[in-house]
């Protein structure tokens, strides 16, 4: 398998998406995995699963040293977000990994040891990288019950974890959203099966359209930039979601 990565720089301040794999088997659903990297420090939101663990590392590893990667923030709990820690930990037994309270006596179970976690309080809480310090922003029950969004504030950069996600064909895999409307038929059915709260959603809702964000990058799918945005908010924000509606 074989990642490609795009990058993003501000001075020393970079953002790397390491996304698209076109070798990738289908029965592995595709992630997109962020690594911020600020004073020669990195940090490496939702790593993914162990299966892609080869094709993530050796992807980073061209832009970036991954020696550097001192932090892993997991959004949440599942295999394709951070099944991969006991790997990036044989690499870097040092490495701390962000995630919520909720979370860290589960998460350990794919590795790790008490040195290893930083548990984020429901509130959210400020991160450390380099010259900069992001945020953890409270996104729970969208879709777990202990989640976590990852913001970039000198950057405007909200990483969305599963909000944002879509389901794109292989033969459509673009990177970033162009055509909002069209874009609607793959992620519609995953945000009504998979978000378990309208509640939840609406309060993410009203906490996102107030922050300045201009691209909102999803763990699956394509990137929001500029006034899409805002669209996506809106559309969210209209739709159904919850316990017993399929997607
Ligand atoms: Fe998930």
């Amino acid at each position: 398998m074989k990642k490609t990565t795009t990058l993003f720089e501000d001075g020393d301040h970079r953002w790397i998406v390491v996304a698209r794999d076109p070798e990738r088997p289908d029965h592995l659903i595709d992630t997109n995995e962020y690594l911020i990297t600020s004073a020669g420090e990195g940090l490496l939101t939702d790593p993914g699963g162990m299966e892609i663990f080869p094709a993530v590392f050796s992807a980073i590893s061209a832009v970036f040293d991954p020696e550097k990667i001192r932090t892993l923030f997991a959004s949440h709990q599942d295999p394709d977000i951070i099944s991969s820690l006991a790997l990036w930990l044989d690499f870097n037994p040092s490495l701390h990994c962000y995630l919520s309270w909720l979370w860290d006596s589960f998460v350990p179970h794919f590795g790790g040891n008490e040195d290893t976690f930083r548990p984020i309080p429901d509130e959210g809480m400020a991160i450390p990288l380099g010259e900069l310090t992001l945020q953890a922003v409270p996104a729970h029950y969208l879709h777990s019950s202990g989640n976590f969004h990852l913001y970039d504030g000198k950057a405007r950069i909200l990483f969305s974890g599963d909000i944002g996600a879509a389901m794109i064909p292989h033969e459509e895999d673009y990177l970033f959203v162009t055509d909002f409307d069209r874009h609607i038929r793959y992620m519609e059915g995953f945000h009504r099966r998979w978000m378990g709260s309208n509640e939840a959603k609406r309060d993410w809702c009203e906490r996102a359209s107030r922050m300045p964000i201009d691209m909102l990058c999803p763990q699956h799918g394509a990137i929001f930039q500029g006034a899409d945005v805002e669209r996506f908010i809106h559309w969210l924000d209209e739709l159904k979601v919850g316990s017993g509606i399929r997607g």
